[in-house]
């Protein structure tokens, strides 16, 4: 009897929040492999804000998905059936695995990275301390715009999966490290579990004045991930020479959130804004070695948010816009062997 695959294909393109009315869940029996291909079982799909640009007719990195296609998404799935000489059955393979319950790739296919069956990393962080996330915190953090001991670094989206690596690394390096994040609980594991220096709670009220008390110094570095006003208030606080990671925008994801006109502030403080992806970065071995061992050293906490069932991806997605997790949301979509 064949496999059943489960697959979410775009129908509608959605208007603010995803609804599951913007998609079609469709069952597809998967026809037997052939020479050179491998049948991936998917266990967890990373739920990223890219995942909300993606399913938007604009300019990006990658082209839109298309309606009819299977929402594309990195993942993490495992190899039930191989007839190929590079993958055997067991290995994990990680990538643009889509939304949905079973992948068939072949030997040659691009995008797909072969990890051993037992990686020594818990699977979930994987996907985000040591996965894409981790990477592009550590990309940011080393290559992008690095901060001295002493610096302060203002990192956005602070309690979340790219942020919350971001500034432990920051910790790491010795700075001054202060997180912008949504409401009270978030800022205390900010200070209290993560050991940030301070926290700002961008839904209190006066947050901007908690944004100068907390940086007495000015801000070096800028970690962006948020844009909008909350981008304006940081850069209205940086040094002459500060440095900007630029590496995300959600507050407009699910909006035509119209970019900040205000420009002047990078040439009044003479400031270099470096836009980044973690697609162009060659040296990930690195940074997940380097990710790891802090773990192990007990100097970098992961944390994950782990919802449940592909049918849920929809849904789940928005908690990204609703700040309702906290590190890495994930999706389990199958239990592992
Ligand atoms: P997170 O786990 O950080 O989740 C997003 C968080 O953003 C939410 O938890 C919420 O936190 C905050 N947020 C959402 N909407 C708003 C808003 N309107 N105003 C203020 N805060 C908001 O997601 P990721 O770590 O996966 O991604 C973080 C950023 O990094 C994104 O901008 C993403 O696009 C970017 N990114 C960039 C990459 C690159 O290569 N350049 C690669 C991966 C991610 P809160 O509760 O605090 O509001």
């Amino acid at each position: 009897m064949s496999t059943i695959n489960r697959q979410l294909r775009l129908k509608t393109r959605p208007e603010g929040l995803v609804q599951r009315a913007n998609f079609d869940l469709v069952e597809q029996p998967l026809d037997e492999l052939q020479d050179g291909e491998v049948l991936v079982r998917t266990l967890y799909i990373s739920m990223d804000p890219t995942n909300r640009v993606w399913m938007r007719d604009i300019p990006q990195y990658m082209p839109p998905v298309a309606i009819g296609e299977v929402m594309r998404g990195f993942g993490l799935g495992r190899v039930v059936k191989s007839r190929s000489s590079r993958y055997s059955e067991g290995d994990l393979v990680q990538g643009l695995i889509g939304w949905q319950d079973y992948l068939v790739i072949n030997d040659s296919a691009k995008g797909y990275v072969r990890l051993p069956a037992d990686p020594g990393i818990p699977l979930p962080t994987l996907l985000g301390a040591c996965g894409m996330s981790g990477v592009t915190a550590y990309y940011g953090m080393t290559d992008i715009a690095p901060v001295k001991a002493g610096e302060t670094l203002v990192v956005s989206a602070a309690a979340g999966s790219v942020g919350s690596i971001a500034g432990q690394i920051g910790k790491i390096m010795g700075a001054r490290v202060v997180g912008i994040a949504g409401g009270a609980d978030k800022c205390r594991y900010l200070v209290d579990e993560l050991g940030f220096d301070a926290a700002v709670d961008y839904k209190a009220e006066n947050w901007k004045q908690a944004l100068k008390e907390a940086t007495p110094d000015g801000i070096h570095v800028n970690f962006e991930n948020v844009g909008g006003e909350i981008m304006a208030a940081v850069m209205s606080r940086m040094v002459i020479g500060g440095r900007v990671a630029l590496c995300g925008l959600i507050s407009g994801y699910n909006s035509d959130g119209r970019a900040s006109d205000n420009y002047s502030v990078i040439i009044i403080k003479r400031l270099i804004v470096s836009g980044f992806l973690v697609l162009d970065y060659t040296k990930t071995k690195e940074a997940v070695q380097a990710l790891a061992g802090w773990i192990r050293e007990g100097k970098l906490k992961a944390e994950e948010t782990v919802a449940d069932g592909l049918e849920n991806a929809p849904e789940v997605i928005n908690r990204l816009f609703d700040g309702s997790h906290r590190g890495k949301l994930l999706l389990k979509i199958a239990s592992d062997m």
